[in-house]
């Protein structure tokens, strides 16, 4: 991937004021338990989080001067581009009903209108305040933990969480929550739907910055690798896989984001068309 910094437009910095997590009463298994259930997911699991006693979290950070390495630094600027490129391919396919959102970068802990959430419940999008939430240590996870390594796939990631927000801009987001409260039995399957969704939308986004000759400020041009490293990422998180590995086995019940195979397919289909309209995953 090739890209240009912007003027972090797009970026509302928490990292100094999100501070550390204290005494966390979840014990390991708590933790990577919260991993499985919530990767890529947000709200359900979020509000379950924000259930929990305050106390159960120490936040110290206080605010004011963010320490950080130049290499952290650079990412930084690499969310900033991806979310304005992702962005202004949303405003072209949406027009005015698009809205612009903010990733908001925080450690370890953060407080949103959907609760209290830790990093370990990876990236998320908050409907309530129309944000994407992210802990840049998520991009050492993907490449240690999940095996997907490369900047596309981070990119991929963004860009689902912005497919989020397209969700949200829609009315998509609302119908489904709605749906899901009125058929308590339906509500894995629905979040499955939203989430392929959601990978279709990322696709749509790479079919745009794929195109050649884009590389300017604050926008992203794709290298020949990119598409295998966003299907590597989509694969990697796919429920099927992320259980066989936890658990030894696959609970297709318990499935909110669908197997390895559908969020390859979903996001190829959205990065093959360009276009949101193949993206109909609740035909
Ligand atoms: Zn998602």
């Amino acid at each position: 991937m090739r890209w240009t910094p912007g003027g972090r437009g797009n970026i509302d910095d928490k990292r100094g004021r999100s501070g550390g997590v204290g005494a966390v009463s979840m014990g390991i298994g708590g933790v990577l338990v919260l991993l499985v259930l919530s990767w890529f997911t947000g709200v359900d699991f979020l509000s379950l989080v924000g259930n929990q006693t305050p106390s159960s979290y120490e936040t110290s950070g206080t605010g004011g001067a963010v320490a950080a390495s130049p290499e952290e630094e650079k990412l930084v600027d690499f969310v900033d581009a991806v979310m304005e490129d992702t962005q202004q391919t949303w405003e072209k396919l949406l027009g005015g009903q698009y809205q612009r959102t903010r990733a908001v970068l925080f450690r370890d802990a953060v407080q949103s209108t959907c609760g209290l959430a830790q990093s370990a419940v990876g990236p998320f999008y908050c409907p309530g305040d129309r944000r994407v939430y992210l802990d840049l240590n998520l991009f050492n996870e993907l490449h240690n933990r999940f095996r997907a390594p490369g900047d596309f796939a981070q990119a991929y990631v963004l860009a689902h969480e912005v497919g989020h927000h397209v969700q949200a801009l829609t009315g998509v987001e609302a119908r489904v929550r709605q749906q899901q409260s009125g058929d308590p039995r339906a509500r894995n399957e629905l979040s499955v739907r939203m989430e392929l969704q959601a990978d279709c939308y990322a696709g749509v986004w790479g079919h745009s910055a794929a195109q050649q000759g884009r590389a300017q400020q604050g926008k992203v041009e794709l290298d020949p690798d990119d598409l295998e490293e966003g299907l590597r990422a989509a694969s990697a998180i796919g429920d099927d896989t992320i259980q066989k590995r936890s658990n030894g086995h696959v609970m297709p019940d318990k499935f909110t984001h669908g197997t390895s195979a559908q969020r390859v397919e979903w996001f190829r289909r959205g990065f093959d068309s360009g276009d949101p309209r193949s993206c109909d995953t609740f035909q």
